[in-house]
């Protein structure tokens, strides 16, 4: 049997695409010499706020830099709670911890892996027993699928509770006809390489229609800077979008839109050639989804199997998340919102994705999906 070469992710045939003019933004760049806080960052969070339809954009040197810049712009600290799921990456409850608060962890629903909002009231006396002040909200779009946004800001609007979206995979997504980047209190996103808009090395941005909170936030990322570059008004770090990652991200806001339309083609293959076999994920008319993931769940056949028979016929796959954040030796302290997280912990046991990128031909999109149904009725 010869077996393809398959990329779960191929950030190669991308470059190829637009290698000519990745080149010459790059190159202009090099020849401006403006490397920090230059030309290339000041155009991208422009193009990315209309891109999104959202006021302000500040870029900020990774994803998890923008969570916690968030929470201290919006004064999160020592003795305050804010909830976030355990089925999500580190960097999610990292930040709250950095920032000086508390995570207290939430389940997620079995179907589109994000907060279960039916548990958000329960939210309030786990932080009651734990002695914390409830401050806020992080909803992760897991796998670039929005989460339940008309829910969770009735809830922190009530609650007077700021609502923080981590869009680290879920930039270019839409909710109700909503572009991801206008809702919450303040959105956070993320351009690691393989995130659906990703440049060549480490960046991030925030995104807010507050203008007061995103000038905080290039404060806070700028030494704490004042009006001028050597007046420090307050504490921060150095975390700043580098100007040729701009430049890259610039170049690949063009072929955006066609990359996620690419995605969502890719997505609805898999789904209407795989739903007898497996389980898909959902797709809701109401919402478009990003598809950083195409994350399945194989009713109960095993898990380990299926993945050593797939890579036999050349098929990468992987597992987000293997082990949930309230299991992790870092993070297995914190509060649990009702003491245990039953879908989270079957979830880490049964999820597995499935190649996912733009550049997939439809030749190895079927091969992937004749292989799923071969190797799900022999294991
Ligand atoms: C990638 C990711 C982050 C962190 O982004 P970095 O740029 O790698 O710091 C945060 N949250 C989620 C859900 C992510 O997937």
């Amino acid at each position: 049997m010869s077996v393809p070469d398959i990329k779960f992710i191929d950030l190669v045939a991308q470059y190829r695409m637009i290698q000519h003019e990745i080149e010459s933004a790059i190159h202009e760049a090099l020849e401006r010499g403006d490397f920090i806080q230059g030309y290339d960052v000041h155009e991208l969070e422009k193009e990315l706020g209309i891109f999104c339809e959202i006021e302000h954009v500040v870029g900020v040197a990774n994803g998890t830099d923008a969570l916690f810049l968030a929470m201290k712009a919006l004064g999160i600290g020592a003795g305050d709670a804010i909830v976030c799921p355990s089925f999500t990456f580190a960097a999610t409850a990292e930040a709250i911890v950095l920032a000086g608060a508390t995570p207290i962890f939430i389940d997620v629903n079995d179907f589109d892996y994000n907060i279960d909002v039916a548990l958000l009231t329960d939210c309030l006396a786990s932080a009651q027993k734990s002695g914390l002040a409830l401050r806020g909200v992080i909803a992760v779009d897991l796998f670039g699928h929005p989460a339940r946004y008309t829910e969770l800001e009735d809830f922190c609007c009530t609650n007077k509770l700021h609502l923080i979206c981590d869009a680290a995979q879920s930039l270019g997504s839409t909710y109700n006809g909503k572009k991801i980047g206008q809702l919450g209190d303040v959105t956070c996103t993320s351009f690691f390489p393989s995130k659906p808009l990703g440049c060549y090395g480490d960046g991030g941005a925030i995104l807010t229609r507050d203008a007061g909170l995103a000038d905080l936030v290039r404060s806070l990322a700028c030494h704490g800077r004042g009006g001028h570059k050597y007046e420090n008004v307050r504490i921060g770090i150095n975390s700043r979008l580098d100007t040729i990652q701009a430049a890259v991200l610039r170049e690949k806001l063009k072929i955006f839109p066609g990359e996620l339309k690419s995605r969502c083609d890719i997505a609805a293959r898999y789904t209407s050639c795989l739903t007898t076999k497996i389980d898909v994920p959902e797709q809701k008319p109401s919402t478009l989804a990003s598809w950083a993931q195409y994350t399945v769940k194989l009713r109960g056949k095993c898990r380990r199997n299926f993945i050593s028979e797939m890579m036999r016929r050349g098929v990468p796959t992987a597992v987000y998340y293997p082990k949930p954040l309230h299991r992790q030796e870092a993070y297995q302290s914190f509060p649990i919102v009702n003491g245990s997280l039953p879908v989270t912990d079957h979830l880490c046991n049964e999820v597995v994705s499935l190649p996912m990128h733009p550049y997939m031909s439809e030749e190895i999109q079927d091969y992937i999906i004749r292989c799923v149904a071969e190797v799900i009725d022999a294991i």
